[in-house]
């Protein structure tokens, strides 16, 4: 085979991204300077959002954001089983059992009834995950937690810039993440990011990211009794005049600290979101007109109320109507080299989750089904319209 290998999703890098590292390098610092909070400030404005908080990565990011919920061991987080392990993991680190809603069979995001009948008094928080760039129900899943009062985290890992019912995915729900991986919509290599209304759950993100260090004063407990060189004396509060040096560690937190020049390149990335955005639009549409006569693809359905980012383009084959499986056709376009994938295995039938927890199949049969059939073929920005024909070609010739 001598044609090149499509990936499903690759980074776009361009000579201004190269010169804003360079830049970045050459500056007094190289992790914690003034860049973090500049790319933070951006993404926070470009979502409309009042606080951007950045992380080493999108994981870490649901791992803050649990801990700024109050998540602990009594209590029970609800995800979608179709998403990456981490929106599940993320409950897990904190001590706290995980369960799961089954999707939607049109947009594979968390159908809001499911979701609904899957609270109990433990629940203390939702993940909802807007599945290939789709913003999921969210007026309906946030209605649900507030009525139920819990805390709404959504992984928009793959929906930066998407919108809903005309606003921009980022301050929709209590806390919202994305991911800044080389395949999302922008990176900075490792990197991801909290954007939330909320000053209380930003304050508590940033301390969590920091070992659970504070130099805040406003927000310290107890002043240094040394600061005063007075022994024997219990430490008192005195927020207003703590000593120049002093830290307080307020809780157990993590390195999670995101880099200058990571966040320079993230700086420099935003500024072709929109034109990133529009290309993979650009080629989802050419795929979904291309596969809209076939009798054994279902192509994504869009609700009419939301714009997708289109991170993934996921094809489902209905298998009842052909002569080939999943895994021959996934087989005879990897041979073609285009670099198909599966997202995702479903959380809740990896072996951990299984053992851990007692999932089976059958559990969730919505999610299962989707599964069965679903390839994503190469989405990203990057590709040629070469590009683009070569992927329908393969695919039409695979299930034939
Ligand atoms: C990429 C991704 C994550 C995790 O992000 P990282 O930056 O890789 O840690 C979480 N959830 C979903 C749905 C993702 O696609």
């Amino acid at each position: 085979m001598s044609e090149h290998f499509i990936p499903y999703g690759r980074q776009w890098i361009d000579d201004d991204d190269v010169a804003a590292v360079a830049e970045a390098l050459r500056a007094d610092w190289l992790t914690q300077g003034p860049t973090i909070a500049e790319f933070e400030r951006a993404v926070a404005a470009r979502v409309g959002a009042k606080h951007g908080v950045a992380f080493t990565n999108g994981t870490a990011a649901l791992h803050a954001a649990c801990f700024a919920a109050g998540i602990g061991p009594d209590d029970e987080v609800i995800t979608s089983p179709i998403t990456f392990v981490a929106s599940a993991n993320c409950a897990l680190y904190l001590g706290a059992r995980i369960a799961f809603a089954d999707i939607r069979p049109d947009t594979y995001c968390l159908d809001p009834e499911k979701l609904e009948s899957a609270i109990t008094p433990a629940t203390k928080a939702i993940v909802a995950v807007d599945h290939t760039g789709q913003p999921c129900d969210l007026d309906e899943i946030r209605a649900i937690a507030k009525q139920h009062r819990i805390t709404l985290i959504e992984d928009a890992a793959h929906a930066l810039g998407a919108t809903y019912r005309g606003r921009p995915v980022g301050a929709l729900s209590d806390m919202t993440m994305f991911s800044f991986h080389p395949v999302k919509h922008i990176t900075t290599g490792e990197g991801g990011m909290i954007t939330t209304e909320d000053d209380d759950l930003a304050r508590k993100m940033r301390v969590f990211r920091t070992h659970g260090i504070s130099r805040d004063a406003a927000s310290m407990s107890f002043d240094d009794q040394a600061a005063d060189n007075v022994s024997g004396v219990e430490p008192r509060r005195n927020p207003a005049t703590p000593a120049p040096w002093y830290y307080e560690m307020q809780a157990l937190g993590f390195n999670y600290r995101i880099t200058d020049v990571q966040c320079a390149l993230g700086l420099s990335q935003l500024k072709k979101l929109d034109r990133s955005l529009e290309r993979r639009r650009e080629i989802s549409l050419r795929y979904t007109d291309a596969f809209a006569n076939s009798r054994v693809l279902v192509t994504p359905y869009q609700e009419p109320d939301r714009e997708s980012a289109w991170h993934l383009y996921v094809i489902r084959l209905r298998l009842e109507a052909m002569a080939k499986t999943r895994r021959q056709v996934f087989e005879d376009l990897r041979h073609s080299n285009i670099g198909v994938n599966v997202h995702y295995v479903p959380v809740h039938l990896q072996p951990y989750f299984r053992e851990r927890f007692g999932f089976t199949r059958g559990d969730f049969p919505e999610a299962e089904a989707y599964y069965d059939g679903a390839i994503t073929i190469p989405l990203h920005p990057t590709m040629t319209d070469a590009d683009c024909e070569r992927v329908i070609d393969a695919v039409v010739e695979a299930v034939s």
